[in-house]
């Protein structure tokens, strides 16, 4: 195995020990925060963030892995070869660094990209007290996105479904109206909750604890499911034309794209995990950005994402059955084998390079 794919994990346990020794050995300042519930091992499962630089450093570069979850691996991986390459005593002058580690760290235990409540994090930072946004078309496909039973018979009516939603509204609007974002199917995918889950409250504390002193942020958040096989897409955030979307040109330039300019493989989604930072750092200047990794192609990664919600809602995870989808889903967001680990840290080398830089210039 190459030296970069060794700093890559196996699990979240393993990722986790990964990313505190890591942290330990380049001197960062450690946090941990408890989440509730258990890994499938029985483990205790934690965001953990380590901070680098004076508590005053104006200039803060955010890395967060794990938002969903199982897409852990790809940022975890990122990280923990940032820091084995000395990243943290490169910072310039006036810079520190804040590793976010497990956003959601029960979804990378258990393989999934929701988290404990089954909640897609990145449509759950909208605001509650405000009605939900609506998406007619998720409810239109709702049953058949989610069948009770996973047969080819099922399964063959379903995709009958699908097909003839992606006939009238092209292959995008199905990808749209699947991963936009709903809040009302809570058994359902890509579901945003009705409340703030425990990964944005502590989120939350997590940027009052350590970014209160930040006058400039540059946050880079990790997924993985969408574009070419190692391709690292840099997916900016905000409308073109916006103050913050021409500050990420200037720190990315062209290869930077935009869901509401429909540029971007992702579709438009509201209410994700960075949106935070503005809000519990309102000083600071924030130029945030997903770097979203490709894998497989869409229909096979959102199948995954339907077989991992049937198997929790009505499979068994610990049978044959279970152990073989999961061994589907984590390969459809991290693949194996150290090709797709050395594109995901060549990229990531390169754009936190790039963020390093837009915040000094
Ligand atoms: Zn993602």
């Amino acid at each position: 195995m190459s030296a970069v794919a060794a700093h890559f994990a196996t699990d979240y346990q393993d990722a986790r020990q990964k990313f505190c020794a890591a942290a330990a050995a380049s001197g960062g300042r450690f946090r941990s925060y408890r989440n509730p519930t258990l890994g499938p091992d029985g483990g205790q499962l934690f965001m953990d963030t380590v901070r680098f630089g004076d508590d005053d450093a104006p200039n803060m570069l955010v890395l967060m892995a794990a938002t969903h979850g199982v897409e852990g691996f790809c940022g975890s991986g990122a990280m923990v070869n940032w820091l084995r390459s000395g990243g943290p005593a490169k910072l310039p002058k006036g810079t520190g660094a804040l590793l976010i580690h497990g956003v959601n760290p029960h979804g990378f235990a258990w393989i999934r990209r929701v988290n404990e409540d089954n909640v897609d994090l990145n449509r759950n930072f909208v605001d509650h007290a405000k009605p939900h946004p609506r998406n007619d078309g998720y409810a239109e496909i709702a049953a058949a996105l989610n069948p009770p039973a996973w047969t080819e018979t099922a399964l063959a009516k379903a995709q009958q479904v699908l097909d003839s939603y992606a006939q009238k509204h092209g292959a995008f609007g199905l990808q749209g109206a699947i991963t936009g974002g709903q809040y009302t199917h809570k058994d359902g995918i890509f579901f945003g909750g009705h409340k703030p889950t425990w990964s944005n409250r502590t989120i939350r504390a997590v940027i009052r604890n350590e970014l209160g002193h930040a006058k400039r942020i540059g946050c880079i958040d990790f997924h993985t499911g969408l574009g070419p096989f190692g391709h690292g897409e840099i997916i900016g955030l905000g409308a073109p034309g916006q103050p913050a979307f021409t500050r990420q040109q200037a720190w990315y330039g062209d290869e930077l794209t935009s869901p509401e300019g429909g540029t971007s493989t992702s579709a438009i989604v509201v209410g994700v995990v960075i949106d935070a930072f503005p809000q519990e750092a309102p000083d600071a200047e924030f130029t945030g950005i997903a770097l979203e990794y490709g894998t497989y192609p869409v229909p096979e990664v959102l199948d995954a994402v339907r077989r991992d919600n049937w198997l929790h809602h009505h499979g068994d995870v610990k049978s044959a059955q279970g152990k073989e989808m999961k061994a589907y889903v984590q390969e459809r967001f991290y693949p194996a084998g150290a090709k797709w680990a050395e594109l995901v840290w060549a990229r990531a080398d390169e754009v936190i390079g790039k963020a390093v830089k837009g915040l000094n210039s």
